[in-house]
């Protein structure tokens, strides 16, 4: 594909006209790719683009920093990513290593699941408002060229080029990734919305500081019996506050409009109360959104346009992540594009779709099963003691919860190797964060 010498130069727009980059390439183009959407995806896209050679332009409407109503935990599947895309954790101040999962059942015991010690980073928590703009930033370092604060408009496809409206102006690109998120505006432009549709869940999040030593060191998660298949997490950020907030599968026994109330009583359990402590305050205000979680039933493609993260659908349908979802299909998308060329869009949008086909989906069709033995109480108590029963479950079943590995293993032989079980995980060769000790004991206090 063709290569402009100012997007190879990484050049950074001017916050006073954020088109001025694009326009000193020249609006007509066509650039390689064009990604709407600076999000967790459209940045790993951009980012994988650019190494494969292509020309990349990033459209998102806000202006970075920016916030991202979302829980902040870091899967070990969205830490591999984050590290073979370049990322250094120390431009993210907030960002904080977690080494046990505390889960709590239905019946209020509590267990602690430790992770692996000493082999990189399986978990972590980062504030999006900072993780998002160093990812934006690692973009345009990479070459790409990021117009903030300019939405896309419309869409209009030709046969070999795409045509865009950004922030008025007209932009040509033989590749769209549509990285735009849950309502993916792209989406709906293109007229491939399904009427209705407004997520598999809902999830509301608010930070808190002051919190108890506890809170400020623990991931913690409970599964209490109305939220069932849902949760309430609190995750601990390296600014000593919390990311506190639960999740709620549309259609089970809270209705949507009913978790702003939900929210009031869920602050005053006493588990949750103990937990923050006595003095946290909560910062801000609270926000809530949809999560996606149909991967493989709304488009992946439409011609010359591929859709990633959110905007395809794809979190995880147990528990609602999708950050490492979000960066794993951008990628794709970007070196199935890189590699079938401008002139062989059929061939790009199969590599993709195969690749998730054969790979995402069959994981989320796994996952949507097992969350139905998290949906009801006994279900739900049961697979936490189940669990808990050994130090190898508990080692385990935190590595499978924290997307170590394939969550559909036995049925896709493909992904087979002697070491799935052994891979380092994301920042190994760079762990040098003093690792705690290994717990021996896997079950903590009860509530
Ligand atoms: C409350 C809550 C908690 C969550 N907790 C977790 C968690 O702990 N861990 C986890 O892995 N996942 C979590 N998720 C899911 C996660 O937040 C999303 O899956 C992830 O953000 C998807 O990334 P994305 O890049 O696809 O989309 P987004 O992060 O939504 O980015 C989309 C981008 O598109 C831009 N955009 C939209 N419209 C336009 C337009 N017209 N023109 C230009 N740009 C546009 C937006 O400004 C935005 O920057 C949570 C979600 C919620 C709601």
């Amino acid at each position: 594909m063709t290569s402009h010498p100012l997007v190879a130069s990484g050049s950074v727009p001017s916050s006073s006209d954020p088109l001025s980059s694009v326009r000193a390439v020249g609006l007509d183009g066509p650039f390689d790719l064009v990604v709407v959407g600076a999000g967790p995806a459209g940045c790993a896209a951009a980012i994988e683009a650019r190494r494969e050679g292509l020309d990349v332009v990033v459209v998102d409407k806000s202006t970075f920093p920016r916030d991202k109503c979302c829980g902040d935990g870091l899967t070990t599947g969205a830490l591999r990513h984050l590290d073979a895309l370049g990322l250094d954790p120390t431009h993210v101040p907030s960002w904080k290593v977690i080494h046990d999962v505390h889960i709590t059942g239905p019946d209020g015991r509590a267990r602690v699941f430790p992770l692996p010690r000493g082999r990189g980073q399986y978990a972590a928590v980062a504030r999006r408002r900072e993780l998002d703009a160093a990812l934006v930033d690692l973009a345009r370092v990479s070459g790409a060229v990021v117009v903030e604060a300019t939405a896309l408009e419309a869409i209009e496809r030709c046969d070999d080029r795409i045509e865009l409206r950004v922030g008025g102006k007209t932009v040509r690109t033989r590749y769209v990734i549509a990285a735009d998120g849950m309502w993916s505006p792209t989406r709906k432009m293109l007229g491939l919305d399904t009427p209705g549709y407004r997520g598999e869940w809902h999830a509301f999040r608010q930070y808190y500081r002051n919190v108890s030593g506890r809170a400020a060191e623990e991931l913690a998660v409970w599964f209490d019996a109305d939220l069932l298949p849902g949760y309430l997490w609190s995750f601990p950020l390296a600014d000593g506050s919390a990311n506190v907030g639960f999740g709620i599968q549309r259609g089970r026994r809270h209705g949507i409009q009913d978790m702003k109330d939900l929210w009031t009583d869920i602050l005053d359990r006493p588990h949750l109360r103990q937990f923050l402590g006595p003095d946290a305050v909560p910062e801000d205000r609270h926000t809530a959104w949809p999560i996606p979680a149909r991967l493989g039933s709304s488009p992946l493609t439409s011609g010359r346009v591929f859709f990633a993260g959110d905007a395809a659908t794809a979190t995880d349908p147990m528990t609602g992540e999708g950050i490492g979802q979000a960066l794993e299909t951008g990628r794709l998308a970007a070196s199935s594009i890189a590699r079938a060329g401008a002139r062989r869009p059929g061939l790009a949008a199969e590599r993709y779709e195969h690749q998730l086909r054969s790979g995402m989906v069959r994981d989320h069709a796994m996952a949507r099963l097992l969350s139905t033995a998290l949906a009801t109480r006994f279900g739900a108590t049961a697979s936490v003691a189940v669990a808990g029963l050994t130090p190898w479950t508990r080692r385990n079943f935190a590595r499978w919860l924290f997307e170590d590995y394939p969550r559909a293993i036995l049925a896709t032989p493909q992904r087979w190797s002697v070491d799935v079980f052994r891979q380092p995980a994301g920042y190994s060769s760079a762990d040098q964060l003093p690792q705690p000790p290994n717990r021996s004991e896997g079950v903590g206090a009860d509530r």
